[in-house]
Order: C-alpha cells, then structure tokens, then sequence
C-alpha cells in the first residue's frame, strides 16, 4: 500500500484528473501550495529526471493536469508545446518522467497568388498569415524591394508546412519553397538544412537569396576617424557621437556600394554634404558622405549590385580634407562599420550539393506541380483556395 498524500484534507475516491492553468508569474510551487499539494511530492517530481526541469520554465496559460488517486498525486502531464507531452508518474516512493512526442500531423501547403494592391493584402487573401509574408519578404528583400518594386500582376508561390492536431492547426512552419514573379522576372528560392543543422534560403541555383557585403567600400589611404559615441568633432569643436568611420582617400577615388541593395537618398543633407543611402535587404542600410559627385544618373529607387561605382570622393559638407564618411545601420541602428558581423552569403558548397539537389528538387517539383482544382489564382476579393498535400 502507497501512503496517501497529507497535503490532501478530503481524498476523494478513486482517479481523477484535475487541471491548474499557469498564471504570470507562476512556479510549480506556487501552483501547489494553490492546488493544496504537498511540497515532499512537488520535490519528487523535481528529482525525477533531466526532463522535470521542463517544470521550471512554465508560461502563463498552459495547462498542468494532475491524477489523484485515493486523494494521491500519482501523474502529472504538462505540453510544452504542442509537439511534446511530458508526464510524470509515481513509482512506488519515487516518480519517474517521461517526453513523448504528440500525434501532431505535419501537411505541406502550396498557396499561390496574384498582387493586385500590396503583398500583405493578397498574401492574406491567399490564405498566408502575416508572418508567413514577413518571412516571404525576408526571403526576397535582397532581389526584391517590396515597397518600391512590386507591381499589380506579380504572382507568387509559397510551399510551407502546417501542423494539425486533433484537425486543428497548431502552428505554421517555416516556407520550404517560394517563387516570386516580379515584372516578369522570376525568382525561386528553398529552404536547405546543411549536414551542421544550420537551416536557410538558396536561389535553385545553389546561390544563397541572403547577399553579402564588402567590409570596405572603396581603396583608402588610412582611417581618419573611427566609430565612436562621443567625440569632439574638428570643426564643429564639440563632443558628438561619430556614428561611422572616415576612410582617408585622395578626391575623386571611386566608392562601392557595399552590398546589393537599392537607392534610397542620392542627394545634399546638411553637413554630410553629397550623400548616398542604400537599403540592402530588410535590416541593413549603408550610408556613404562628403561625396564630390555621384556616379552617372544615381537616383532614389535605383537597384545596385554588390561593387558598382556610386560615387567619388570628396570634401563636401563639413569636412577637413577628402575621406568618406561610411555608415553601417542594422535595424535602424548605428553599428561599426569595422567590427560589425556582416551576413555572410555562402553558395552551397561542393560537399553539400548533393544533400542540396536532395532536398530542393521535390521541393520545387511540388512548387510547380499545377493542380488546378485545388488552387487558384487571386483575384480582388476572392478567397484563395489552398490545396493540402500530406508528406
Ligand atoms: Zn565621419
């Protein structure tokens, strides 16, 4: 005969389950001592393996559920999330823990869609949540500049996964393939997991959709002045951030953009005199100052590559002598151009081609696979129909 549990006044008969819901700022012995169990039992349960510490990370609103038996706590499950159950029962003195995988079901969603007013709007209308057009956007924003570019009649394919559990779906996984067709160019992209686990996009071409960036953008002299939060600036004769670097370099000496990217500002802009801005991708923007000219017809909207001539430099504004001034911004922040860690942009290596062609080519087979019946292009207003395909 196991001993009943004292905390418990009233046993009722036989088994039950009860539930506790976590509340914010809720611990496993909060919840106890609320649910009248006994802390002896609570640090049994703690000691019952590596996968009891799942215990000590609980979130408001999950669920713990308990058995009772003869007023005896003799199980208690948690979901992690929903994908895991973890259940702890009682043997004889001791529990013991176990992490079992749910019975969720994975299924591989192909929407397709038509522009015809924004991204977002016919994403949704496709049936694409919101941060399954965040990442579609990510994806692209090398190639594609999603305020400036998209045009009404672009189209798009998304192949992601879904997963379901008792029929209701619990989660939208990552996009595992994608097209975008905008005018009239057409990218494609996949998912690929390399042998190390690290997971990320590829044009079907092995290229990687993220692109890198020159750590320098041109041939300098010396660096006249680095990244700094306070300084005194030399003709202004006052302490200011310097939120960039100046390269030292005759007047005239070609700059680089430093990553793909589209012009945003090509133009005068108080003491950095001629100035250019590039976005590069969704994060990043690369500021470049005291230019002595632009290059050619440079103008806001213009889609740069990695490398082409965007201006020369000079001394205009308030500057001493010719340098550049260059800065790095990732998110809206300031970062120094010297030190910061640039996104790296690795083509599929040799010894990964051939895990690469096995994961992308069903994957873009099922992106192409044209079923009618089961999709459609979106037009304004309608409801796009999604076409499930079990794997
Ligand atoms: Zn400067």
């Amino acid at each position: 005969m196991q001993p009943l549990d004292p905390a418990r006044a009233a046993p009722p008969p036989g088994e039950v389950w009860a539930t506790a819901t976590v509340r914010p700022g809720d611990n496993l012995s909060l919840i106890f001592k609320r649910e009248n169990l006994s802390a002896k039992t609570l640090d049994l349960i703690m000691d019952s393996g590596p996968d009891s510490a799942l215990l000590a990370k609980l979130r408001p609103g999950q669920k713990i559920q308990y058995q009772l038996t003869g007023g005896m706590l003799t199980a208690l499950r948690l979901e992690p999330s929903h994908w895991e159950i973890l259940e702890v029962r009682r043997v004889g003195e001791t529990f013991e823990s176990e992490l079992r995988k749910t019975d969720v079901v994975t299924h591989v969603q192909k929407v397709t869609g038509t522009i015809t007013d924004s991204l977002f709007m016919s994403g949704q209308r496709a049936g694409l949540t919101d941060p399954l057009i965040m990442e579609l956007i990510s994806i692209y924003a090398w190639d594609v500049d999603f305020a400036l570019e998209v045009r009404v009649g672009d189209s798009f394919k998304v192949l992601y996964e879904e997963y379901f559990r008792d029929g209701k779906r619990v989660g939208v996984g990552p996009i595992l393939a994608a097209e975008f067709a905008n005018q009239g160019k057409s990218f494609r992209s996949v998912r690929f997991t390399s042998t190390d686990g690290h997971s990320d996009y590829y044009a079907d071409s092995g290229m990687a959709m993220r692109k890198a960036f020159l750590r320098t953008p041109l041939n300098f002299t010396r660096i006249s002045s680095t990244f700094s939060l306070g300084r005194r600036h030399p003709i202004l004769n006052s302490i200011r951030a310097h939120r960039g670097v100046d390269y030292a370099a005759p007047q005239g000496t070609p700059i680089k953009a430093a990553g793909d990217g589209t012009v945003v500002y090509a133009g005068s802009k108080g003491g950095y005199g001629r100035t250019v801005i590039l976005r590069h991708g969704s994060k990043y923007n690369t500021l470049y100052a005291h230019l002595s000219r632009y290059a050619g017809s440079l103008k806001p909207g213009d889609r740069v590559q990695q490398g082409k001539i965007i201006g020369y430099v000079g001394m205009s504004g308030l500057a001493t002598g010719p340098h550049l001034h260059y800065e790095f911004q990732v998110a809206g922040v300031h970062r120094n151009p010297l030190t910061v860690d640039l996104p790296k942009a690795e083509s599929i290596s040799a010894n990964q081609w051939e895990r690469f062609q096995q994961q992308a080519a069903p994957l873009l087979a099922q992106l192409e696979l044209s079923a009618p019946a089961r999709e459609s292009i979106v037009a304004m207003g309608e409801t796009g129909t999604k076409g499930p395909f079990v794997h």
